[in-house]
């Protein structure tokens, strides 16, 4: 029987991949059960229309008749809105890859959760805002969580769960984005076009913007910190500009364990879709004398002061990531609308996360959903205060 597949998300960057893979394995390995977007209703028709899902949903209602019509007499059940997101995520599925971005993705991959089976964790933000909710949801379920995210996927494979205490550190790597070896000064006029172009992975905008500021890797840290039950202080950062080593582990003994490949997602979420086997993909093999040198640096944190802010969030617990998290999204919007700097997007969550700072809950664990959505509304409506007073 072909394993039943939920992408949630399927019209981004990680969608699309995933969708990829499926047409590569063919229709004797996974069918398409349900498929979901926010706005991109004619790409999500196209989609369905293709893979012939039970269930589509569109997160957003303004394109809603566009989906419709273009699915008029095509027997597959239509949802529409936030409730039907959720609905889609508890679509009956043996897998669900969850690769909607940002916190929007938290409570229909919680629904995914529910359901106790197989799935591929894309969506690095449900573990940021609601890091040991999330984790508690996915032990209760019974759940099997397959980090899709290329770091995490990697440290997943090279990491032996069974002899946790002899794990050393997980070491994250980063490519260090397109301005790695720029100065302060050369920093102040980023453009939206020279941020969006990373030199070396193809994702959606919001990530790669993350991933100019270095914000995607303090999201990272956090991020493996949840899922592997690390605190932050074992969890290291280098800056590797050839991203063909995706993570690495380090043992007591000193050995050190890296997993390595040609940067293409396709590898990581053919690693969660296939698990506990491999599958086949059209990634190219990796050839490393063409690479010819894998170069490693530390990270200027005076440069790029996203990953303390990450990393001060960490060991403050309690709110303080899905602070983090939900002004970041505010204000690398506001970047991508030209309302903020650059170098503003790391200024507005720092101001964001200091106005919580004398608030006595602020640093309390998050027990219930209701928490945390709290806390990502104000933090979103400060972020939007924030950008208008700074630049
Ligand atoms: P994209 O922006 O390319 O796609 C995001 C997907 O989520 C789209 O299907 C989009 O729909 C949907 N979406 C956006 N907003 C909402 C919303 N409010 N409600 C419901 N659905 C929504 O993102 P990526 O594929 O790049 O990233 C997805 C996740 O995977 C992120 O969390 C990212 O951090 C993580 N990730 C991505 C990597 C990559 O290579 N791209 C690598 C590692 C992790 P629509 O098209 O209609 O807008």
């Amino acid at each position: 029987m072909p394993k039943k597949i939920t992408i949630l998300g399927s019209t981004g960057s990680i969608g699309e991949n995933t969708l990829d893979l499926v047409s590569y394995a063919g229709p004797d390995i996974f069918d398409v059960v349900c498929l979901t977007a926010n706005s991109n209703a004619q790409k999500l028709a196209d989609q369905a229309l293709k893979f012939r899902p039970e269930f589509v949903v569109l997160a957003d209602p303004k394109n809603a008749d566009v989906l419709k019509n273009a699915l008029n007499g095509s027997g597959i059940k239509i949802g529409i809105g936030t409730d039907d997101l959720k609905e889609a995520g508890a679509w009956p599925a043996d897998f669900i890859m969850a690769a909607i971005i940002g916190a929007a993705g938290l409570e229909p991959t919680l629904a995914a959760v529910s359901q106790g089976k197989y799935v591929g964790l894309a969506n690095k933000e449900c573990l940021v805002c609601a890091g040991a909710l999330f984790i508690d949801a996915v032990k209760r379920s019974g759940t099997v969580l397959l980090p899709v995210d290329s770091e995490h996927n990697a440290i997943f494979q090279v990491l032996n769960q069974e002899r946790y205490s002899e794990v050393n550190k997980l070491i994250l790597t980063a490519s260090g984005g397109p301005f790695r070896t720029l100065s302060m000064d050369e920093m102040q006029n980023i453009t939206r076009a020279q941020a969006l172009s990373h030199p070396v992975w193809e994702m959606g905008a919001k990530i790669t913007i993350d991933s100019a500021t270095l914000m995607n890797k303090g999201l990272e840290l956090i991020e493996a910190s949840y899922l592997f039950n690390r605190p932050p202080e074992d969890i290291d950062i280098v800056i590797h500009p050839q991203s063909i080593i995706h993570s690495m582990v380090s043992y007591i003994d000193g050995t050190v364990l890296a997993q390595m490949g040609e940067p293409d997602m396709r590898t990581p979420i053919a690693y969660a879709m296939a698990w506990p086997e491999r599958m086949a993909t059209p990634v190219k093999s990796l050839d490393l004398a063409s690479v010819g040198k894998l170069e490693f640096h530390e990270p200027n944190l005076e440069l790029f002061p996203a990953l303390t802010l990450a990393r001060d969030t960490l060991t403050l617990g309690g709110a303080a990531p899905t602070v983090l998290n939900a002004a970041n999204e505010i204000a690398v919007a506001g970047f991508l609308a030209e309302k903020l700097s650059f170098l503003g997007i790391s200024r507005c969550v720092d101001k964001v996360l200091n106005s919580f700072i004398s608030e006595q809950s602020f640093t309390k664990p998050l027990e219930m959903l209701s928490e945390v959505n709290d806390y990502d509304a104000r933090a979103r409506a400060r972020a939007l205060e924030t950008i208008k007073l700074i630049d």
